[in-house]
């Protein structure tokens, strides 16, 4: 029992340690984090009971030890769930418990079979751990690195396996229910495998956990707080990005800048908040009428840019000519009242060689020209007006 007991403790300090580290992210509200604290702090009190067997009454060592231990499991597939965004199946788990439970009673005092009670528990793992890794493969965040992912579902899958491989192992064991059954070879060698293995669920709990931390800062940063149009910073990777697809393969590329008419003045009527309001109405009905790889980011304050590739200076026309439109007639509402607006629009189309610093400035001196031609109207500058004239004729 000495070998055994040893594993358990190491283990469970094990488990301390990564119940430290998850603790240091706790702050993070990254969900699952605390399901997975509390499966590692169920593991750190399981643990040390499954070794005092023998030193301590069987209810505790045998049947609150694996009920513990069964509510680790389930802290675990919950903390998947929950990072995935899926139901947790609290109820399915916890009626699950309580059965094992029952079982453990019913095997460890109506007739008493370790291989019976050790069969129940490998089951259970198993079957959590198997979902826990179909989850997190399944519901995988589309643009996340799929490495991350797949470390962490691997892991349960080898703990799985190694569960699985134990309980068959102990329904074949030919002989007489005692402790010592535990010392065999073979579940040593099982156990090592499983007491290496539940740490690094963990780390690779962790390491997910980073990941939707990053997500969320690159989200932030590449979003405008206000409005959830791109950042600014966003827009220009993008646009050079377009303008790399638009050198290599000779396709147009059109950039809008907008500008709210006189928003000042709306400000001063209907105050900051009406403003606000008007700034995320506006970005809403305009995305809403982008087409999908179309990009609208936030350049600042009430100006904005529009990136629209495969898109020439007549294409842009028309399609800048609607969002006027649509902005026109578009009535905001809320507590501040009912407000107005229109917007001016300058365009400029990628000329080949072009940067996106100077092709935004083409496309500012026609949004200048707009305002200063009356505004709520749309102007394309010379140079693309000139080269759609040219290659119209
Ligand atoms: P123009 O028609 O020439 O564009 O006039 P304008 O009043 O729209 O232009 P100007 O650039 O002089 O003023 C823009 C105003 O937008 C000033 C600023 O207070 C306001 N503004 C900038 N960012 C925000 C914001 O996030 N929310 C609100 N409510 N107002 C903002
Ligand atoms: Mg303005
Ligand atoms: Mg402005």
């Amino acid at each position: 029992m000495l070998t055994l007991a040893s594993i358990l403790i190491t283990t469970a300090l094990l488990s301390l340690v990564m119940a430290i580290v998850l603790g240091s992210l706790l702050r993070s509200n990254v969900p699952g984090v605390r399901e997975w604290f509390a499966s590692n702090l169920m593991v750190v009190i399981s643990l040390p009971l499954l070794a005092l067997r023998d030193l301590i009454p069987d209810f505790i060592s045998i049947v609150i030890a694996n009920s513990v231990l069964a509510l680790a499991a389930a802290y675990y597939y919950v903390g998947c769930a929950r990072f995935v965004r899926q139901p947790s199946r609290w109820s399915l788990l916890l009626g699950s418990i309580a059965l094992i439970a029952l079982s453990l009673i019913i095997w460890r005092y109506a007739i008493n079979s370790i291989p019976a009670r050790v069969l129940i528990m490998t089951i259970f793992f198993a079957v959590v751990c198997i979902s826990a890794s179909v989850l997190l493969l399944r519901y995988k965040p589309p643009h996340r690195n799929p490495y991350n992912y797949w470390f962490a579902a691997i892991l349960p899958l080898v703990f799985a396996v190694c569960q699985l491989i134990r309980g068959i192992y102990f329904i074949t064991l030919n002989e007489p229910s005692t402790t010592m059954m535990f010392n065999s070879f073979w579940n040593i060698v099982l156990m090592v495998v499983g007491a290496v293995t539940l740490p690094t669920m963990t780390m690779a709990a962790v390491m997910l956990t980073h990941d939707a931390m990053l997500a969320n800062l690159e989200d932030a940063a590449n979003h405008d707080h206000l409005t959830e149009a791109l950042s600014r910073k966003r827009l220009e990777e993008v646009a050079r990005e377009h303008i790399m697809r638009a050198t290599n393969f000779g396709r147009p590329l059109s950039l809008l800048i907008i500008d709210l008419d006189h928003f000042k003045r709306i400000n001063d009527t209907y105050g900051h908040a009406g403003g606000d309001e008007v700034l995320r109405e506006f970005t809403r009905i305009t995305r809403a009428s982008l087409r999908d790889g179309d990009a609208l980011g936030r350049l600042g304050g009430e100006e904005f840019g529009v990136l629209l590739p495969n898109t020439d200076t007549a294409g842009a026309f028309a399609i800048a000519k609607r969002l006027r439109e649509q902005s026109e007639v578009h009535l905001v509402t809320g507590t501040f009242g009912e407000c107005h607006y229109s917007v001016s629009i300058g365009i400029a189309t990628w000329q080949e060689g072009e940067t996106f610093d100077r092709l935004s400035a083409r496309a500012d001196r026609a949004l200048y020209s707009a305002k200063n031609s009356g505004r709520n109207r749309v102007l394309a500058d010379e140079q693309s007006m000139d080269e759609s004239v040219a290659a119209a004729a």
